[in-house]
């Protein structure tokens, strides 16, 4: 074994000892004095490690170590070290803890990398405090949007005025810190946060992307009438409309959708949402989210066809309005290519899976080519205290994780980076 177990899960406990809640629990909540905690703590575990550090204007904590060719792109690791409100141990912490033990067993084997290595725990990944997470990724990204700093919590406190107090200066216009071909490959591991890697009996997976997902709202309007006296031939109920389309909604995913697809209606408005009143107006959401982009659109425009139909059959108005679109994200097949290789030589077996949830890796992937790693976690439960992976996976992750990323910083990265602009050659469709 090439990285100390022992050190990376004596950090993994002490930082779930910040913002601790129950006996599992944390609650480290972006750009808080426990999110401010963790960052001290883990800085220090990166200038053991022989990082140098800084914290940038966004709230990121980064440390880097030079490579001995200054001129290549980067490799930067990490994840993030910000939980929800009732959050567990390890999602995000994993990945950020584990990138930090990389670089410091290459400290211990004595490997200089070839390549510079950053390692980032990136700034309010959850994003439940300013409603709109992936804040620190999406700045070096050059992905924020108008009036970012002026999203405010619960307590009226906007992001500006939380960043100050958490210390240090905001300035979008530092935004984006890196350009396109700067960074040779990111990677990161996170526990999964589904069960397919246990319902596998696998301990570690390796991420073919990350699917994007597609949010709806739809709304269907009847007509509102007394429920004793109206009779059932001449109804336009849109609850009955909703219920119809919901259950063929899931029945059509389950039925024509590939291996990856999943869709959820997982909120619902009643109007009047009485008990003796006909109802009138349903608005319901619609999560639908595939790697594959044309079997989601197929799946999008039969769940159109549902709708217009049922609409028809119960005489009911309807309207669908999109919210969010997403495009899935494809991990670089070099580095996916790198991953399999390594970790063929540890003898893990790892399933290649692609990721439901996305991560800081999906916006990084616009200015850099990536790869994850998941790691088994029980039950699939995460945004949890119960949230638990054994200790067993995370050092088989990151094992994969420190293979991977040595052949990548000692020169394995270049021959997949096309010269003119930096970024990869090859990409999976
Ligand atoms: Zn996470």
């Amino acid at each position: 074994m090439s990285i100390n177990r022992e050190r990376l899960k004596r950090h993994l406990e002490e930082l779930a000892e910040i913002g601790k809640i129950g006996e599992t629990g944390v609650c480290r909540l972006a750009h808080s004095k426990e999110d401010r905690m963790a960052v001290e703590v883990v800085k220090g575990w990166m200038e053991e490690a022989g990082l140098t550090t800084k914290i940038d204007g966004f709230g990121n904590l980064i440390g880097r170590i030079e490579g001995a060719d200054k001129d290549k792109p980067i490799l930067m690791l990490g994840s993030h070290i910000d939980s929800q409100p009732y959050g567990g141990r390890f999602d995000g912490t994993a990945g950020a803890l584990g990138a930090v033990e990389v670089v410091h067993s290459m400290k211990d084997n004595g490997i200089v990398p070839d390549r510079t290595i950053e390692v980032i725990c990136f700034s309010d990944e959850e994003g439940c405090r300013f409603n709109k997470g992936v804040f620190g990724v999406r700045a070096i990204a050059g992905m924020l949007e108008e009036g970012e700093l002026d999203r405010k919590d619960k307590q009226g406190v906007t992001r500006r005025e939380a960043l100050k107090e958490f210390g240090v200066e905001p300035d979008v216009t530092a935004s984006p810190v890196y350009q396109k071909g700067d960074i040779a490959a990111f990677l990161e591991l996170h526990i999964e946060q589904g069960p397919v890697l246990e319902e596998k009996g696998k301990p570690v997976g390796i991420v073919s992307g990350i699917s994007g997902p597609i949010w709806l709202t739809v709304t269907l309007e009847g007509f509102a009438g007394h429920a004793g006296s109206v009779p059932m031939t001449m109804r336009q109920d849109a609850l009955v409309g909703a219920s119809e389309t919901i259950r063929k909604f899931d029945e059509l995913v389950k039925k024509e959708g590939t291996e990856t697809t999943v869709g959820t209606v997982g909120s619902m408005q009643v109007f009047p949402n009485s008990r003796n009143i006909i109802a009138e107006k349903v608005e319901f959401t619609v999560d639908l989210r595939d790697i594959d982009v044309e079997a989601r659109t197929k799946l999008e425009e039969k769940l159109y066809q549902i709708i217009e139909e049922t609409a028809i059959g119960y005489n009911l108005k309807y309207e669908i309005k999109e919210d969010t679109r997403s495009e899935p994200r494809y991990c670089a097949d070099w580095i996916k290519n790198i991953m399999r290789e390594e970790d063929e030589k540890l003898g893990l077996d790892s399933p290649t899976l692609m990721s439901g949830p996305f991560h800081d890796a999906l916006f990084m992937s616009y200015i850099s080519d990536y790869g994850m790693i998941f790691v088994r976690c029980e039950k699939g439960i995460s945004h949890n205290p119960l949230e638990f992976a054994e200790m067993d996976d995370i050092e088989k992750g990151v094992e994969l994780l420190y293979a991977t990323a040595l052949r990548i910083c000692q020169g394995d990265g270049d021959r997949h980076l096309d010269p003119k602009d930096g970024s990869a050659a090859v990409r999976e469709k």
